[in-house]
């Protein structure tokens, strides 16, 4: 593919060796529950967990186009690991790179590109996911401090997280997103969280975390005072390109477990391949795939190169995506019969983390939302 070099090809094949030797193994280990904190080592070892950092901060200086590769890939494995890496190596690390104190750089960059620690990207909440400017989690000054208090829910590695990025509100709720501030708040007796049992996504840490009077400094508030909403947004974007390579390493991967099956199971005489209808199926599968393909890398060489077109491109690829990743896991269970809905397929576990990639880094409602606005504003299509 034009957008992608030799050096691409070689992260590529860097981490197919690492899903293959650790993740793929562990897959239903992590499905199980299990918080897959040494294959993040691992992985920061090999300059994957956090593919964009660079080499002061203990990572290979790679591009985001290495990052989707990433992601694609390990989602083929494990959509859990896939979610937790690309939150803390894209979302986060990005975030704090970008708009961090020097201070808060030199305490977290470098453990968070090798997996010395790991981090929560904590903005949803009990009141509001999609409306997200409604936030009531509050940050309030005192003896020159901010205090922090509120409860966030369904945070990825929340239980674990020795650093969450927390959006809180330090203005009147009137003001929506004009009144809400990015902290990095280390955990501490002030930070408690509990597990949510979950459909899929099971190794992921996902945990509502209570915030209790927080004390951060000046030092630990991420760009400027309430003008988080924005930063929450611009971090989205990439997680949205994210979604975009985890959806399409997804159906990928459901393909190739359904083609395997049509090819040496036989029905009414023949191969289930010989049916045209099965052959349909899964074309038309793959040929969405090769659309998101194009999507997804384009959006991450737009992403390289600073285009300002990066933040509609990024809407398309979580939408085609995370739709892709549905229709073609209930596609492939559907061609596999009763051993794709047993727990012994791969598929299964696949079909379960799939239905995520709808609804997380914004439902797809919103992502439509964003799609409308900037095809009026900018017209890029
Ligand atoms: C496994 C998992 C991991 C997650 N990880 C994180 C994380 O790390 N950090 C974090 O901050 N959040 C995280 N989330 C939260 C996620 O981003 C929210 O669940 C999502 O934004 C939707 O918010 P909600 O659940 O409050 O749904 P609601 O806001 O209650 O919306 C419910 C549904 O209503 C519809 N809807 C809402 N608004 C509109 C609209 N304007 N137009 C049309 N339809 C609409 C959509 O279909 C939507 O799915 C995670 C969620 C899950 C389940």
């Amino acid at each position: 593919m034009s957008v992608l070099t030799e050096e691409h090809d070689l992260v590529r094949k860097t981490v197919v060796e690492f899903v293959e030797r650790y993740v793929r193994p562990n897959s239903r280990r992590i499905d199980s529950g299990w918080y897959p904190l040494e294959l993040l080592r691992e992985m920061g070892r090999l300059g994957l967990l956090a593919p964009t950092a660079p080499p002061e901060y203990g990572g290979p200086g790679a591009d985001y186009r290495a990052q989707a590769i990433v992601v694609e890939e390990l989602g083929r494995a494990s959509p859990s690991l896939a979610t937790i890496a690309e939150i803390q190596g894209s979302m986060n690390f990005g975030l704090i790179y970008r708009h961090g104190t020097e201070e808060l750089k030199e305490r977290w960059l470098e453990r968070l590109a090798t997996g010395e620690a790991v981090s929560a990207f904590a903005l949803s909440e009990p009141c509001c996911g999609s409306d997200a400017a409604a936030i009531e989690t509050v940050a309030y000054r005192e003896g020159g401090e901010w205090r922090i208090s509120g409860t966030k829910l369904w945070i990825t590695s929340g239980l674990y997280a020795d650093l969450y990025l927390v959006f809180a509100r330090t203005g009147r709720p009137e003001e929506r997103h004009r009144a809400i501030t990015a902290f990095a708040v280390e955990r501490g007796d002030c930070v408690a969280a509990s597990p949510i049992a979950l459909m899929g996504l099971r190794g992921s840490g996902t945990a509502e975390v209570k915030l209790s009077e927080c004390a951060v400094g000046d030092d630990q508030v991420l760009g400027q005072v309430n003008r988080g909403f924005y930063l929450a947004m611009e971090a989205i974007n990439y997680g949205r390109l994210s979604v975009g390579a985890l959806g399409l390493g997804i159906a990928r991967e459901a393909m190739a477990e359904a083609r395997e099956y049509v090819a040496r199971r036989r029905a009414f005489g023949r191969q289930l391949s010989e049916f045209q209808s099965v052959r349909h199926a899964i074309a038309g599968v793959l040929s969405r795939a090769v659309s998101v393909r194009l999507v997804v890398y384009e959006t991450a060489r737009m992403a390289d190169a600073g285009d300002a077109a990066f933040a509609a491109y990024a809407q398309v690829a979580k939408l085609e995506g995370s739709r892709l990743a549905v229709d073609a896991t209930r596609t492939a269970m559907q061609l596999m019969g009763g051993y794709g809905y047993s727990t012994d397929s791969h598929v299964e576990m696949l079909y379960r983390d799939a239905k995520i990639t709808e609804i997380y880094e914004g439902a797809n409602e919103l992502v439509l939302d964003r799609i409308y606005t900037l095809a009026e504003r900018d017209r890029f299509i």
